[in-house]
C-alpha cells in the first residue's frame, strides 16, 4: 500500500493562514506585522488578554522556583486554589486537572461513583443535551452524542440518554431508576452561544432533588468571569449544581482544568479512585491563583457586567442596521453570539479582514469572547469592526 501524503501536524484542524508572534492585551500581532483585536479569546481561555502582567509575573516567578512534583506530595499552590475555589462557590472540594474534556471525564466519574458509594450501583446514566459540547475523549464526546463528534468513533461509551436542549418534558420522559445525573451547559459554547431559558435550570434542580440525581454543569466555556458572574449559571440566577467542571478561563492560557463538587457529591470518591500526573502541579496552581487574584479582586465582575451591556446595546444597533447580515444577538456579559445570515466562517474571514478575530459555532452563529480585560473604547473599535464586515455583505 503507498503511504499517504499526510502533513508531519496531523490535521484534524481547518486552520486560518495566520500565525502570531506576541500579544499585548486584547491585541495579537501575526508574523507578517498585523495586529488584530481579539474577539476569541483562544475561545474564551485568555481571559485576561495576553501577555497579563500579573501573569507573566507569577509564571517566570514559579518557574524558576518548582514546576512539577508528583500528587503523591502536599503541593500548597494547589490548596491555596482548591481553597479559594471552595471559597468562592458552592463547591466543598476540588479536583485539578489539565482541560476541559478531563474536567468533564471526572464528573461524570463522581456522578456514577457517588450512586455506587450510596448502595445504587445501577444508577449509573446521565442525561445530556442535544447541541452540547463537553469535549473530545471517548466519555465527552458519547456524553454529547452529535454525529459531528462521534462517527467512525464507535463503540461509544454506554449510559447516556440525549434529550432535546430546553425541552422539560422530554427531560421528565428519559428520567428512569437508572439515571444518575442530568449534565449541561448553562450557556452552550459550542451550541451557538445558547443559554438555557428562563426557568429551564430551576426546573432541572427540582427534578434532580425529587429523583435523587446529580446536578452536573459544564461551565467550561461560560465560567471564570466571561458572564460578568464567577459562574454562568449564576447570571442566569440558576441554582447552584452538585458538581460542575471548569477550565478554559481558570488558567488565562495556562492549561490548567477542575471538577468541584460538594462534600455529598464527593462521597464515592475516597483514595485512589481518581488522579491525574499533571493535574494542579505548582506552575499550573500558581498560574490559576494569579487569574483569580484578578477576576476575584473587588468590582471586577461589576466591570464585566458594563463592559458585557455595552457590548450587547452595539450588538443590537448593529442588528438594527444590518438586518441582511445578523439574524440575532444572544448571550450573556462578554459571551456573546451573532447569528448570521452569511456562512459563519465567511463572516469570521471578512472579519479578519477588517482586523478582528471571531470563532464560528454551531447554528451558524459568530462568538465574540472578548478579553474580560477589554477596555471600553476596544468595544466600540470592535464595534467598527463588526459594523464594517456587516457593510462587506450588503447586497
Ligand atoms: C472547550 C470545552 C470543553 C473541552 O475542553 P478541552 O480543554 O478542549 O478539553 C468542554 N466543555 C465545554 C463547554 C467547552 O467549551
Amino acid at each position: 500500500m503507498q503511504n499517504a501524503v499526510v502533513p508531519s501536524l496531523l490535521p484534524v484542524y481547518k486552520r486560518v493562514d495566520l500565525a502570531f508572534e506576541r500579544g499585548e492585551g486584547v491585541w495579537l500581532v501575526a508574523t507578517d506585522g498585523r495586529r488584530f483585536l481579539d474577539f476569541g479569546s483562544g475561545i474564551a481561555v485568555n481571559g485576561l488578554g495576553h501577555s497579563h502582567p500579573h501573569l507573566v509575573k507569577t509564571l517566570q516567578d514559579q518557574a524558576a522556583k518548582l514546576w512539577h512534583v508528583s500528587n503523591i506530595y502536599q503541593i500548597p499552590e494547589l490548596e491555596r486554589l482548591a481553597d479559594r475555589l471552595v471559597g468562592a462557590s458552592f463547591a466543598e472540594t476540588v479536583f485539578a486537572c489539565n482541560s476541559g474534556a478531563e474536567a468533564m471525564e471526572a464528573c461524570i466519574k463522581v456522578a456514577r461513583r457517588f450512586h455506587f458509594a450510596n448502595g445504587r450501583p445501577e444508577r449509573n446514566r446521565i442525561v445530556t443535551f442535544e447541541g452540547a459540547f463537553h469535549g473530545r475523549t471517548m466519555a465527552t464526546i458519547s456524553a454529547a452524542g452529535s454525529p459531528r463528534l462521534t462517527e467512525g468513533f464507535a463503540p461509544l461509551l454506554d449510559g447516556f440518554d440525549h434529550v432535546p436542549f430546553g425541552d422539560l418534558d422530554a427531560l421528565k420522559a428519559v428520567i428512569g431508576e437508572h439515571t444518575a445525573a442530568i449534565m449541561l451547559e448553562p450557556i452552550q459554547g459550542e451550541g451557538g452561544i445558547r443559554p438555557a431559558p428562563a426557568g429551564y435550570l430551576q426546573e432541572i434542580r427540582a427534578l434532580c432533588d425529587e429523583h435523587g440525581l446529580l446536578l452536573i454543569y459544564d461551565e467550561v466555556q461560560c465560567g471564570i468571569g466571561r458572564t460578568g458572574r464567577l459562574f454562568g449559571y449564576e447570571s442566569l440566577g440558576a441554582p447552584a449544581p452538585d458538581v460542575m467542571g471548569i477550565a478554559k478561563g481558570l488558567g488565562g492560557g495556562f492549561p490548567v482544568g477542575a471538577c468541584l463538587m460538594t462534600g455529598r457529591a464527593a462521597s464515592g470518591m475516597t483514595a485512589s479512585t481518581h488522579g491525574s500526573t499533571f493535574g494542579g502541579n505548582p506552575l499550573a496552581s500558581a498560574v490559576a491563583n494569579a487569574v483569580l487574584d484578578v477576576v476575584l479582586a473587588p468590582g471586577f465582575f461589576d466591570q464585566v457586567v458594563v463592559l458585557g451591556d455595552r457590548l450587547a446595546a452595539g450588538l443590537e444597533a448593529l442588528a438594527a442596521r444590518h438586518p441582511q447580515v445578523i439574524e440575532e444577538v444572544r448571550g450573556r456579559g462578554l459571551i456573546r453570539g451573532l447569528k448570521v445570515k452569511p456562512v459563519n466562517a465567511e463572516f469570521a474571514a471578512k472579519g479578519r479582514e477588517h482586523g478582528l478575530l471571531t470563532v464560528p459555532a454551531a447554528e451558524n452563529v459568530v462568538r465574540l469572547l472578548p478579553p474580560l480585560t477589554i477596555t471600553p473604547e476596544e468595544i466600540d473599535q470592535g464595534l467598527e469592526m463588526l459594523d464594517r464586515t456587516c457593510a462587506g455583505f450588503a447586497p
